[in-house]
């Protein structure tokens, strides 16, 4: 084996990344060419590549990196985990203590009646289970018609089969023979999108009802659940009008079906409470979580279900489990972060500081004109671009070829900052403090002007005709 390490020429290890290392959601042809960014450290909000740039994170990683970079305790943690027990499962009969003290105390956090976890290894995998559990639990209740469930266009609930045929991402579905059968999406709230006409009230309102004939459509003796992102985020941080969540609470509440809210990203502070079901005011029966649940530093996921599915799910043998569902390094790691953000008050000051502070300097951008509005809950946000404010339209060429110009624009000015589609996506660090939010919007403003003189040279600021 060689020995690869930090101090290669980057073009060296872009090579060998391209011989052998195929990466996801990638055209790794096109990779190859370019050459991949190599990143070798990170500390707080900053990023370091093999060049020696310094790169704000505007997006934690990927949602994920919620404490920030380079918190040593979380390394102890896990080293003092490996050598007291580095691995042991958790089937037949077994346990361990960090996946005992992990599981009490993710449901002493999550909102009442949550008191049970089922521990995977990702996002993913925790969708699957839901898609499993849900089934199940109908199936023990005597009404095993009821498999069917409803999610949305836009929602991202993982890549595998069954979490990619929950989501609804039109070119993930292409690919592969998703979705699976059984799976039905309705409309997305994407009021700026979508909402044409209307006002985002009505809009609002009305991509709720959708929820309600897809019920009544299917009939409500075969549905098992709706699925949804209490704010949707690898869809383009769609912030839905303040009229949707109500009425899909109400119509989940007169139909017999259970609500899965998909807490990967919005859990764990992003929305500013410790789960995005309380910020929308929702009563879930399951919660999926991942991501913020470790911020990153081991891989761990799971979903949080509440007393009455647990108990019917718990009567029966469930037939379902992952090699390392409650890994013990990984939960030792997701109960230190928990630690982090509670003793360091890092959700009361999301609210008090870090999104008021985010929103202002966003805010400051929708001035720039290719700024078409600010979509924001908390430390998730979204800058939808526009070649025109007024009508909200799309640029002449295929969406998201503006939004990937900003983007390297972003990165060459050491600013990570993702699209989706022709809009830009912020969830910074929840650590993130007001001086490195002036470094944000100030390379933020360079990347959209740079952006602005790049289509003006293609001729692109036009709407299509
Ligand atoms: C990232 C994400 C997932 C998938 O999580 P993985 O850990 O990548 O499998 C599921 N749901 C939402 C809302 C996500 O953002």
């Amino acid at each position: 084996m060689s020995l690869i390490t930090n101090h290669m020429p980057t073009a060296e290890l872009q090579a060998l990344d391209a011989a052998h290392h195929m990466h996801p959601f990638t055209t790794n042809d096109e990779l190859a060419d370019k050459g991949a960014r190599v990143i070798t450290r990170a500390e707080g909000v900053y990023l370091t590549d093999s060049d020696g740039n310094r790169i704000l994170d505007g997006m934690a990683g990927l949602w994920c990196v919620n404490i920030g970079y380079g918190r040593k305790e979380m390394a102890e943690v896990a080293a003092r985990q490996m050598m007291e027990l580095p691995y042991y499962n958790t089937f037949f009969m077994t346990t361990h203590v960090p996946a005992i003290a992990l599981s009490q105390e993710i449901a002493r956090l999550a909102p009442e009646g949550l008191n049970h976890v089922f521990f995977a290894g990702s996002g993913s995998e925790a969708n699957d289970t839901n898609i499993r559990m849900v089934r199940t639990y109908w199936a023990e209740k005597g009404k095993p018609a009821k498999t069917h469930i409803i999610s949305r266009k836009n929602a991202y609930h993982g890549s595998s089969m069954g979490s990619g045929s929950l989501g609804g991402m039109s070119y993930m579905h292409a690919q592969g023979g998703m979705p699976i059968p059984g799976i039905h999406h309705i409309g997305q709230p994407d009021w700026w999108a979508e909402g044409g006409e209307m006002n985002p009230e009505e809009f609002g309102l009305a991509r709720a009802r959708e929820l309600e004939a897809k019920i009544e459509e299917l009939g409500e003796q075969n549905v098992a659940a709706f699925i949804a992102e209490p704010v949707q985020g690898a869809g383009g941080v769609i912030v839905p009008p303040d009229s949707y969540w109500p009425e899909v609470q109400r119509i989940c509440d007169k139909y017999e079906i259970l609500l899965i809210a998909d807490e990967v990203i919005c859990g764990f502070g992003r929305t500013g409470n410790w789960f995005g079901s309380q910020t929308m005011g929702i009563r879930p029966h399951i919660m999926t979580i991942a991501k913020g649940l470790s911020s990153g530093y081991q891989p761990i996921g799971g979903s949080i279900v509440c007393d009455q599915i647990a108990e019917v799910i718990g009567a029966a043998e469930f037939n379902h489990g992952y090699t390392y569902s409650g890994h013990p390094v990984a939960a030792a790691v997701a109960l230190e972060n928990l630690r982090i953000l509670q003793e360091e008050q890092i959700i009361e000051r999301v609210r008090t500081v870090g999104a008021p502070a985010l929103k202002a300097g966003l805010e400051g951008l929708t001035d720039h004109p290719l700024v078409g509005g600010l979509s924001i809950k908390g430390m998730m946000a979204s800058l939808p671009l526009t070649p025109d404010k007024e009508s909200r339209a799309r640029f002449a060429a295929p969406t998201g070829t503006v939004g990937l110009i900003c983007r390297e624009r972003c990165f060459a000015n050491n600013l990570v900052m993702r699209h989706v589609g022709d809009r830009m996506i912020v969830s910074p660090p929840l650590i993130i403090e007001p001086e490195d939010i002036d470094v944000f919007m100030t390379r933020a403003r360079t990347a959209l002007d740079e952006t602005y003189a790049e289509l003006k040279a293609q001729g692109l600021l036009t709407p299509p005709a």
